[in-house]
């Protein structure tokens, strides 16, 4: 494929994404469902896109997060060096931006950021070991042209990371903090421990601010290709978040009473043993249901009833 091939869309995406909203000079930080766009090479032709309407003054980032272990590390985790070059686990548009010529990545061993651009180097310098996870859309959320883009899985995946910003800000502390780490490279190639000190956890309830980002003017709504998209101001999303949160620090919680992350580690909360324990119970059968059905023949799957095979 040419490049004359993804012309027509990428021309198509300027458009869409300069109707959202996003301008030149902007900073933005991309939650991207790739897939969700429906168009050829989806990764290339969309920072192509965006970083057009950005142009050089301009920057793009995305959360390029890689795995810890619970500590002492065993097993293979030992093994395990994060470095500049680990693959993200966090999608195909991380890996694509680690990719490119002149991009940067923030030193932080579990949940580093990457970035494009000059305005980027500045913003991602000092985010490494000691710094809260989030640290870089906090300094965005500083800056009045600092945004953050989602692109599809609204629901699914959804929210703006501010709200792991004013967690932080508001000091919301956490249970798993000194529990999880990982080895990762020094600058001078020696290799050190990190043990998580900051958390952020389960960000499946953060669609809940929505309606408050609508009411305040913090966020626009459109299509970009075939993908359903937000585009939010960071200053004005976590200033929502803070004000919210103060006011119910559980207010985050996603709808799974079983879920750990919210419901039991959190040191402002404990969901009651008897609610959280059937819950939990059953979440856990019913991901060894699904891992179950993965593993068979999709002939005999196909053959099973329907109540079998939905949740
Ligand atoms: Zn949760």
């Amino acid at each position: 494929m040419n490049v004359r091939d993804v012309e027509p869309d990428r021309e198509r995406l300027r458009r869409d994404l300069s109707a959202l909203g996003i301008r030149e000079g902007d900073h933005v930080v991309l939650r991207v469902s790739l897939r969700s766009l429906g168009i050829r090479r989806p990764a290339e032709t969309l920072v192509g896109a965006l970083l057009d309407v950005v142009g050089p003054s301009g920057s793009l980032y995305a959360l390029a997060f890689t795995r810890q272990f619970p500590l002492p590390l065993r097993g293979r985790a030992v093994h395990v060096v994060f470095d500049r070059d680990t693959p993200a686990e966090t999608g195909g548009l991380a890996n694509y931006l680690l990719g490119l010529p002149g991009s940067v990545r923030s030193r932080h061993p579990t949940n580093s950021f990457v970035g494009v651009g000059d305005f980027a180097r500045m913003t991602l310098e000092d985010h490494g070991p000691e710094s809260p996870l989030f640290d870089p859309v906090r300094r965005l959320a500083e800056h009045h042209r600092g945004k953050m883009l989602l692109v599809g899985r609204l629901f699914e995946s959804p929210g703006f990371s501010t709200v792991h910003v004013a967690q932080h800000l508001l000091g919301f502390g956490n249970r798993t903090v000194g529990r999880y780490g990982v080895r990762y490279r020094l600058p001078d190639g020696s290799v050190g421990l990190y043990v998580r000190n900051d958390a952020a956890g389960c960000s499946r309830g953060f669609h809940r601010f929505y309606p408050a980002y609508r009411a305040a003017g913090a966020i626009t709504e459109g299509r970009v290709a075939a993908a359903d998209c937000m585009l939010g101001v960071l200053s004005k999303t976590l200033s929502v978040d803070m004000e919210i949160l103060r006011r119910d620090p559980t207010f985050f919680f996603c709808e799974d009473l079983g879920c750990e992350s919210c419901r039991r580690n959190w040191d402002f909360y404990q969901e009651a043993a008897w609610r959280y324990w059937p819950a939990r119970a059953l979440r856990i059968l019913r991901t060894a249901r699904r891992r179950t059905l993965q593993g068979l023949p999709a002939f005999v799957r196909t053959r099973l009833p329907d109540t079998w095979t939905t949740r």
